[in-house]
């Protein structure tokens, strides 16, 4: 007998990775040149060149039993010190190393933090479409119960009345996402202003704390004047969950964080039922070698010009062309109404030209499909005639 849940996870094909391997199969066929993928998340920009440095450097001057040892489950005192302090400057807000336990990305901190929250009595976790899939499982996974609020897919900002309605006694967290993956939208302050009091009304009306887990691997991918609020400031009872993966492009790296901030609710025991959880995972500790290497760049941040001129080119030829998509204003992504209105009949279409799209099925919204702009200009560039052609040909 095996774990049912368990087996249906491992046997339910990835619609990004199918796709991706489609396209490394379809480049040896038709040419690497012939094959527009736009499927997965990778960065494609490199690490900031303090990062090699880093390595380099501890590789060939520090210990290397040291290097390569166990450090404390939540990581080492000069990451935990390094990071505490480039928050606490950037927000104005006290942060201590206490406040922080590293894992291994931002996925893994998520799941600590859901299992920190899964209480016995069904709990629920609010997330708002689009959402990244993976919060789905995580969830459930942890025997909560999973609720997704529809998109508001003009602006892709938060549908109060929705969400408002959705708020129960069960209600442990609201899961959100910005700058968003997959819309590159970012929340306005407002948004967040308007968040916080629904759920500080909320969590007095049910008299427990509604906390907001605030999933932000794309805090730093923010264009022009843009800025990301710093969530705590809004609503006190709020986890970040961050991840060094593509502000300092390190996917493979493995290595992020849970904030659990002072102003949270029993914010000590909170913090120690996330250590209990990542435990109860087979944490041990996130890669030695890597959290030294944040440790020296905490505050290095990435050089978003080759993303910036990848947005440009593709937001505005494909709006000309006719597509609908909100203005994405972070992260690497834009999020498009399918033509035809299925997007899982368009990314089908687009595949015969080998133009690869996510379908957003996965995402919580069908009508649309998603393009991950981390690629190179000139893919960019040869695949905007296929765009046009098919905007032309669908319904
Ligand atoms: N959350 C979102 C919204 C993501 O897009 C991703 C990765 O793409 C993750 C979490 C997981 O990130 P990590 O690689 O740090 O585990």
């Amino acid at each position: 007998m095996l774990n049912a849940k368990m087996l249906s996870l491992g046997t339910t094909r990835s619609c990004i990775r199918e796709l991706f391997e489609y396209g490394l199969n379809q480049a040896r066929i038709v040419g690497a040149d012939h094959v527009y993928d736009y499927s997965l998340g990778n960065p494609s920009i490199p690490s900031p060149s303090g990062v090699n440095a880093a390595i380099c450097d501890i590789v060939t001057h520090e210990s290397s039993l040291a290097v390569h040892g166990y450090t404390s489950a939540p990581g080492l005192s000069e990451i935990r010190q390094a990071v505490a302090q480039d928050l606490t400057q950037r927000f104005q807000m006290e942060i201590r190393p206490e406040n922080l336990f590293f894992t291994c990305g931002a996925a893994p901190a998520l799941i600590a933090t859901i299992k920190a929250l899964c209480i016995e009595r069904a709990s629920e976790f609010i997330a708002i479409a689009p959402y990244f899939p993976e919060y789905k499982p995580f969830v459930e996974c942890n025997g909560g119960t999973f609720v997704a609020i529809p998109a508001d897919t003009q602006s892709f900002q938060i549908r109060f009345p929705e969400l408002e309605a959705s708020v129960t006694p069960k209600t442990q967290a609201v899961i959100i996402n910005s700058p968003n993956n997959p819309s590159g939208v970012v929340y306005t302050q407002d948004t967040i202003q308007v968040l916080s009091s629904l759920l500080t009304h909320k969590s007095q009306e049910y008299g427990h704390p509604i906390y907001l887990i605030a999933d932000e691997p794309y805090r730093e991918l923010v264009y022009g004047q843009v800025t990301v609020p710093f969530i705590p400031k809004f609503y006190p009872d709020t986890i970040v969950c961050y991840s060094y993966s593509k502000s300092l492009s390190l996917p493979g790296e493995r290595i992020g964080y849970v904030l659990v901030p002072d102003c949270v609710t029993d914010s000590q025991a909170l913090f120690a039922a996330v250590a209990g959880a990542a435990r109860a995972m087979g944490h041990v500790c996130p890669p030695s070698l890597i959290q030294r290497v944040v440790a020296r760049c905490a505050t290095l941040r990435p050089d978003l010009e080759a993303y910036d001129r990848n947005r440009t080119l593709l937001y505005e030829s494909l709006t000309a062309y006719g597509y609908e998509c909100a203005k994405p204003e972070g992260a690497f992504y834009l999020f498009i109404k399918a033509p035809g209105g299925d997007s899982q009949a368009f990314s089908e279409r687009a595949k015969q030209e080998n133009l690869l799209v996510v379908p957003g099925n996965d995402f919580g919204c069908p009508e649309f499909f998603r393009i991950c702009y981390c690629v190179d200009y000139e893919m960019i560039q040869r695949s905007l005639p296929v765009f046009q052609k098919l905007i032309q040909q669908m319904p």
